[in-house]
């Protein structure tokens, strides 16, 4: 494939003063006396600075079909193949650019908490916060189809792999690897999160719900308990997508029930609590794209909130 890595975006997170490990003093970290200015940040300090549970995200992610692109992708009007070395060579130079040049520049002004691996040629490996790893990924899809101008035939896979700050990166890389695997198998043009495949157009609303729900665990008007059902539930609605077994549905009046009994009415007079219960009323029609990314929706509202098994 005619792609080289020549400039490689290589910005680290580095601690700005000699005692700045401000996320950790709040906990116990091991690094807390260790901070050098100037010197990259510890993994521990980089997953301290998540929201809720310190979990470091790994982001793997490349361009979809690029063998093809430039195997058959430059053609004139009438099928000619006008393959040049330049058309070539230029093709390859601004994906590169934007790996490693573009990233570079985003990742240092926007998201300074990251930690490049490597970014350069078509793809790219970032560790970082959990919570910004996955809202850098929406905006480096985003800021994709910008510098593509939409062409449906340049498109980007990717995977999040989350593991805690001591766990041998070797083996995370390989777990955000097989994610991307996944989503390449998946139709391509897609995320994979939280054991679950998405197409990026879906990314940003799937955010925007996780936000709600993690704001109504976080002010405690909903509990961790009903949250975790909510996954469950939403296990049981990938059980029955997969196998189409009509037993798994009765997640339904399991919810329901769950609904009526936990949730304020919607009679209520306050407006949060009305919109919470709609929200809720919502996940029982089996057609609603909030219930088919519930698994993504519910794993985030407790990883914010510090919930789940682990917690
Ligand atoms: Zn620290």
């Amino acid at each position: 494939m005619p792609i080289a890595h020549r400039f490689i975006a290589n910005h680290v997170s580095y601690f700005t003063g000699n005692d700045d490990c401000d996320a950790c003093r709040k906990t116990e970290c091991t690094e807390k006396n260790h901070a050098q200015e100037r010197q990259p940040r510890f993994f521990e300090c980089i997953a301290n600075e998540s929201t809720g549970k310190p979990l470091l995200g790994y982001l793997k992610a490349d361009v979809d079909n690029l063998g093809g692109v430039f195997a058959c992708g430059l053609k004139d009007g009438n099928g000619e193949d006008v393959g040049t070395v330049s058309r070539v060579t230029t093709l390859s130079r601004m994906l590169d650019v934007f790996f490693s040049g573009y990233m570079q520049k985003l990742i240092e002004y926007n998201y300074p908490e990251l930690y490049t691996v490597y970014s350069g040629g078509d793809d790219l490996l970032v560790v970082g916060p959990w919570d910004s790893i996955i809202k850098f990924s929406d905006e480096l899809n985003t800021k994709f189809r910008n510098f593509t101008c939409n062409n449906d035939n340049l498109t980007l896979s990717a995977g999040i792999a989350f593991v805690k700050h001591n766990y041998p990166v070797y083996r995370a890389v390989e777990m955000a690897d097989n994610w991307l695997e996944l989503s390449k198998d998946s139709g391509k043009d897609s995320l994979t999160v939280f054991e679950h495949t998405v197409k990026w157009a879906e990314v940003g609303n799937i955010l925007k719900e996780s936000q709600k729900l993690s704001s109504w665990l976080s002010q405690r008007l909903i509990s961790t308990g009903f949250v975790m059902n909510l996954l469950s539930y939403s296990q049981m609605y990938d059980k029955f997508q997969n196998t189409h077994k009509t037993d798994y549905l009765k997640f339904i009046p399991l919810m329901t029930y769950d609904i009526a009994r936990n949730l304020p009415s919607l009679n209520s007079k306050n407006d949060e609590d009305v919109k919470m219960r709609q929200w809720a009323e919502d996940l029982k029609d089996i057609t609603n794209p909030k219930l088919k990314n519930l698994g993504i929706i519910a794993n985030y509202a407790l990883t914010a909130n510090r919930g789940g098994k682990d917690g």
